[in-house]
Order: structure tokens, then sequence, then C-alpha cells
């Protein structure tokens, strides 16, 4: 079967002097260029006694190398452990005592964080065609337990601990070529690359998309608001991103005295990983001028599970319908279920080989007829498309009805001194739960807990107003930019009195 270093290793001989890659804080390769990277990547892990099955964990921040070294892993056969250099050490010991890598290699160097991890790891400079990366050699690895899996992808962690994702080159040729097909990539497309690459979506429809088609990858360490406000300036012409990203940037743009970004190349705008809020649809449309399209997914599912295709200006914020080869269906049996509403189940060939060393979690998630459970509540609608409404752990149930988070989310959002927001339930000492409003302000500093209250009344159905709105100048988020909604309240313990 293909891995996923054949596949660039065919755009690299369709069309060798198509640019690649544009790092925008290193080099810009053609895909011969990026082919030669990756044999010269390979050899270093050949130095390093790398075999298949083998762990390779590669701490960065988005950037070129980074990137040879994930498709040279495949090479060899080898897993990519690719991991965000912005997480704190903790949380990097962590996937390094679960993953065992043979071989750690410290890719985005210009990155202040990912030179403090390799000098904690006491990493040794290495240079190639792939630029210079930091190598050290913590542990060896244990024997391979699968074959066929390319990466091993950590979820994002907003309801607990992250997990170990074995997903396959199939999982993620697969993703590429549905994620370049709904986007209709072509060579000439310029694809925006913030997300990062440490994650599902950004792995997906940035690089295995771009990959499929020959595409460009704009490569950015990490997400800015200002990088992007430029760069939509500068002939990007895809831009995948979550929906915090967009709010960011109109709240950047709007601040720097512009109202939108109507005269750029951009032809393609999409929101994806987490809850898209239809005022931010709305505005976003009439910011950027063009409609955004809505993608569901998650780590276990390769990204990419639904799509839409709509037009600007549609009020629909449906997920769209399943892609291609991608089977949905909802089980109505679990608590919350019923009416048309259940649990998200999807089979296909985006579904992963199970979590890494957790055999328990890989039962509970993935059943014997090859469902994968989602953990999120949704439903079809007569059009066939699917709409989400939140996660299963998160939905609140406050007086006996059911509260789902992310349209109180969307109620706060709509009021145009908040950024962003997020809302959980709190167990009561009355068996109820109460519902709480994490809400990040702007810069303005014209926002009270008082307006907010009286800006969403009318808005909400009583049992859904938050007994408590908290505001504050940052939420705490993942490399993404998803609010980790399970450290809300740690975070604001002193605010919660
Ligand atoms: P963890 O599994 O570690 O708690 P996580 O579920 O946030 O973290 P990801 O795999 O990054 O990790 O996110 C997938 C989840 O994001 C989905 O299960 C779903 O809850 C949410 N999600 C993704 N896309 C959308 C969307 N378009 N609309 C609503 N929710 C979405
Ligand atoms: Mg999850």
């Amino acid at each position: 079967t293909q891995t996923i270093c054949d596949l660039l290793k065919n755009a690299a001989t369709r069309s060798p002097d198509s640019r690649a890659i544009e790092d925008t804080n290193g080099p810009k390769w053609t895909y011969a260029d990026f082919s030669k990277a990756v044999e010269s990547a390979k050899a270093v892990l050949d130095t390093h006694g790398v075999a298949a099955g083998d762990r390779v964990l590669i701490i960065t921040e988005n950037c070129a190398a980074a990137v040879a070294f994930v498709f040279a892993c495949s090479q060899q056969g080898a897993w990519a452990v690719p991991v965000n250099a912005r997480q704190t050490s903790h949380e990097i010991d962590r996937v390094l005592n679960h993953a065992t890598p043979r071989l750690v290699v410290c890719a985005s160097l210009t990155s202040p964080e990912t030179q403090a991890h390799a000098q904690r790891l006491g990493a040794t400079p290495v240079d190639g065609a792939f630029g210079q990366v930091s190598v050290a050699t913590p542990c060896p690895s244990s024997p391979a337990v699968e074959d066929g899996v390319a990466v091993l992808l950590y979820t994002t962690g907003t309801t607990g601990q992250p997990k170990g994702v074995m997903l396959t080159h199939d999982n993620l040729i697969f993703a590429g070529q549905a994620s370049a097909h709904i986007r209709q990539i072509a060579p000439s497309d310029i694809v925006y690359g913030a997300l990062p690459m440490t994650h599902v979506f950004g792995l997906a429809s940035m690089i295995m998309a771009s990959v499929t088609a020959t595409a460009t990858i704009r490569l950015e360490a990490r997400f800015s608001a200002q990088k992007l406000f430029d760069a939509l300036r500068t002939g990007v012409t895809v831009l995948p991103a979550v929906p915090q990203m967009h709010a960011l940037l109109m709240q950047y743009t709007r601040e720097n005295g512009h109202e939108h970004l109507k005269d750029s190349a951009l032809r393609y705008v999409s929101s994806g990983a987490a809850p898209l809020d239809p005022v931010w649809k709305r505005k976003a449309e009439d910011f950027y001028g063009i409609a955004l399209q809505n993608g569901y997914g998650m780590t276990e599912s390769t990204a990419g599970i639904a799509s839409t295709s709509n037009t600007i200006g549609d009020p629909d914020i449906s997920v769209g319908h399943p892609l291609a080869g991608v089977e949905v269906s909802i089980d109505q049996t679990v608590p919350g279920g019923g009416d048309g509403i259940g649990e998200v189940l999807t089979r296909g060939p985006h579904v992963m080989r199970g979590y890494y060393l957790n055999p328990d979690e890989t039962t509970k998630t993935l059943d014997t007829d090859g469902w994968l459970h989602t953990g999120d509540l949704g439903r079809i609608d007569d059009s066939g498309c699917l709409h989400i409404l939140g996660r299963s752990k998160e939905l609140i149930i406050h007086g006996g009805f059911n509260v789902y988070p992310p349209e109180v989310e969307a109620a706060l959002n709509d009021h145009p001194n908040v950024v962003q927001s997020a809302v959980i339930g709190r167990p009561t000492s009355s068996n109820d739960e109460e519902i709480l409003a994490f809400v990040q302000e702007d810069n303005s500093g014209d926002l009270t807990v008082d307006d907010l209250r009286d800006f969403i009344r009318p808005r909400l159905t009583g049992y859904k107003l938050p007994a408590r709105i908290i505001l504050t100048k940052a939420l705490p988020a993942a490399p993404t930019g998803k609010i980790l909604k399970h450290k809300l309240l740690d975070t604001f313990t002193a605010e919660l009195g």
C-alpha cells in the first residue's frame, strides 16, 4: 500500500518545480526541494538507528524541517509523533513517557519554546537539506505494536488528558484527498498554514491536502492575527482556521481601523475543530466577502467527517454532508438522546486504528462493527446535513432541561465587545447543574456583566441563562486556539469565589 512518503514522491515527480512550502521563518521549497529535504531527514533517522515501528517525537511549531521529518519517518516505517513546542515540559514529558520515542527532533529552532525543550532534553544540532534541527536520544523504543501507522497524534485535551491516536497512511491519504477535493485545491493555490501541524486539522487540511494537490503551503510558526491580516493581502487563496482565529482576526482588523478584507485573493475559507457560532459566520462572511464553510471532525477521524459547501449568507450552520466514502449515523439511545438527537457515530476510511497503548479506551470508542463513537451529540436534517449540538460530556442538565453550551456561547459572542466565550456546567449541592460563562472581552473596557445579562436575556430562554458570568482578557487555550474547558474552574477559582 501507499505511504504518505510515496504521495510526496509522486507530487515531486509530477510537479518538481512547483512551490511546495513557503516557511515565513525559513526556506522556500519546490516539491523537488521538499523531496530532497525528506531524504536528508531520513539520513538523520538512519544515523540514529530509527527502525520500522519506532516512534520519533517531533517537538515543533510549524516549520518546513518538521514537515520533512514527518514524511521521512514514513519512509522508514517509523511513527511521527508531532507535538507542539508551546506545550509545557510537563505535557511534553507525558507524551515522551507514553510514546517512548527512539529519537526526539526539536525542529523549529527559531522558536524560544523549542530551544528550551531542546536544551532541557540535551539535544544536539544537526544540519541537512531540511535546515537545522536538534536531536536527542532519550530512551530506546519498545517494540512496534501495529503496522501501517504513520502518525501518533495526541488529542487537544479539551475534556481531559490528551489521548494518543494512531493514524495510518491510509487514514492520512484519504484525509488529504477529501480535504483537497472539498476545497477544490489546485496547484496554483496558496494554503495558509497557521493551524498547528501538531493537530489533526492542520496536518490534514494544510499539509496532506496541499501535497495531494501539489499546492503551496504558506507555513506560519504559529497563529497571529496580524500575520494573518498581512497574509491575506499577499496572495493566500485558501484559509483553514478554527473559529477563534476568525474572531481574533476580525478584532485585530477592527482595532486597526479596517472594516473588512474583501479585496484579497481568498477564495475558500473554512472553520473547523470547534463549534461555529452563527453570528461569527455572518460577521466573517461580511468580513471576507465569501461564504464560510464549516467542517466537523476529530483527531480520531483524521479530521474530516462532514463539511459544508454553502453559499454566502446561508444562515444554516450545519456541518454539512458527510464526506464521500464516510458513513454517519445517530445513536439516539445515549443519555440526552431522542427526538432525532443522539451521539454521532461514523465509519469509513477516516477512522483511526485506535488509541496507542490504551485498549480500554479504544474498545469504548471503536465498536466491533467499525463505528467510531464521537462523543458529540447531533442530528441529521431532512436534507441529510449533520448538525452538531455539542459534546455529550459537556451537555448541561439544568432544572431538568438540556442546555447545549454552544448555544449559550453563541448568544454571548453576539455582543460587540465579546471576543469569545466558554460555557460549562458545575454540579450544585441540590443535585442540579449551574451554568457558568467565561467571557473574553475586547480591549475597549466598555463591557460589564450587567450589560451582558441584559443583552442575552431576550436571546435565550430563562433556563439557559448563566448563573455566573466571569469577564476576562484571556481564556485557557490549546495551541490551535481551542478553549481548554477542563481548565476553566481551576483558572478562575478566585473569580468564582
Ligand atoms: P479531547 O478529546 O482530548 O477532549 P478534543 O475532542 O477537543 O479533545 P479534537 O480531536 O481536537 O480534541 O477535537 C474534536 C472535537 O471538536 C469534536 O469531537 C467536536 O466536539 C469538536 N468539533 C470539531 N469540529 C466541530 C464543528 N465544526 N462544530 C462543532 N464541534 C466541532
Ligand atoms: Mg475528543
